[in-house]
């Protein structure tokens, strides 16, 4: 199998599959029981949630483990909110269901959202956000770099126009995290959202920062684990499975980061040289480094997904249908892409493992199978 489909998950790397067996037989007692075994569970907690804080400069009491970015999403949006359904939010045209359909779920209650539109690249009008941001605003979220274009966004001008109307930032970075540093104090964002299993961590895990000058309401009422705004107990295996993947990645970091850019950029030169007619969709430089997401007019999405898979190649298509425009992505209509461009975006996510002859077999089957779809 050629798995080009890293920013759907990662596989589970032998020293975090360590860790997560070591915590299961070692610290598998309630890190909030008072006893030896407990106590002893709560100190690898909190040395976790130390470690976290490190790699994102930031103090230990703003960390939140949650069960991934999804919960950490909806936590940041529906906890800032906070039940009191006035005033507005700003998003931007292009956030992951979990911030888009929380921004929903909110406006459906009655709180304004303003969505800022993207660029041809995917990169957010700035201008356009300075003309909603107002004293009603209660908060911006902007997702940090594009899970299907690999778009990253001007965090810190963002974050500088947010400042200016003491508005807290909140930055969807599950797929920016342990691929590049995310300067979160510095790029003004108050609450930020990470995953594990984008990062050859444990599923069903993550964190939420808040930053200490954010007032924050939990949506689960519970004990008092994480301050009580994530309340339940916290799977401390996957925890700390997730925080030696976080060292891992940020150790690796900045090797990995041209290695994969120079991949893709190899990868998209392969198939320009192999492929007539495609669109190459999202910023060319500023991206996330393994992420290549092209269109082949003439074909959908679904079709080159499945053919490839029949190849033995695992690639993404656009976001799931939605009513009315059946597999076309809002990312790419967001970017401007014409309806047959927005149905047959393909998305080739990169990972730590891959290689230069996997990218020659996959353009080698990728070009059999979009001329054979092109001829139907
Ligand atoms: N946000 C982005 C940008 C993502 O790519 C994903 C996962 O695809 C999520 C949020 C959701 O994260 P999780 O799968 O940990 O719930």
């Amino acid at each position: 199998m050629i798995y080009f489909d890293h920013n759907a998950t990662t596989p589970i790397i032998p020293e975090v599959r360590d860790t997560v067996e070591n915590a299961m037989e070692r610290y598998w007692a309630n890190p909030s029981s008072t006893h030896t075994l407990g106590r002893k569970a709560a100190d690898e907690l909190e040395l976790a949630r130390d470690r976290l804080a490190a790699l994102l400069k930031v103090a230990s009491d703003e960390i939140h483990f949650t069960s991934g970015g999804t919960e950490a999403d909806n936590l940041a949006l529906l906890g800032i909110i906070n039940g009191e359904y006035t005033g507005s939010i700003v998003i931007s045209d292009i956030e992951h269901p979990a911030v888009g359909n929380a921004a929903e779920f909110l406006e459906e209650k009655g709180v304004l959202c303003y969505r800022v539109p993207v660029d041809k690249e995917g990169i957010l009008r700035i201008n356009e956000l300075h003309e909603v941001v107002n004293d009603s605003v209660q908060l911006v979220s902007v997702m940090f770099a594009n899970n299907e274009i690999g778009t990253i966004q001007p965090m810190k001008q963002i974050g500088e126009t947010a400042a200016r109307y003491h508005i807290p930032l909140h930055s969807d970075a599950v797929q920016a995290f342990g691929k590049m540093p995310l300067n979160l104090t510095e790029n003004g964002i108050s609450l930020c959202s990470i995953s594990s299993h984008k990062i050859y961590g444990p599923k069903g895990c993550g964190a939420l920062y808040v930053s200490r000058e954010v007032p924050i309401a939990p949506r689960t009422y519970g004990g008092s684990q994480e301050r009580g705004i994530r309340t339940g107990t916290q799977n401390l295996p996957a925890i700390l499975g997730f925080v030696k993947a976080a060292e891992i990645a940020y150790a690796k970091m900045n090797a990995e980061r041209e290695y994969l850019f120079n991949l893709t950029e190899f990868l998209y030169s392969r198939i320009t040289a192999t492929i007539t007619d495609v669109v190459r969709n999202g910023h060319p430089e500023q991206r996330i480094p393994g992420t290549l997401n092209i269109s082949f007019p003439g074909t959908t999405s679904d079709m080159i997904v499945k053919a490839l898979d029949k190849q033995r190649i695992c690639v993404s298509g656009g976001a799931a249908c939605h009513s009315g425009s059946v597999g076309s992505s809002h990312v790419l209509q967001a970017i401007g892409r014409r309806k047959q461009e927005a149905v047959a975006g393909v998305r080739f996510s990169l990972g730590r493992a891959s290689t230069r002859e996997e990218v020659e077999i996959v353009v080698r089957v990728l070009k059999q199978v979009v001329e054979s779809l092109r001829a139907q």
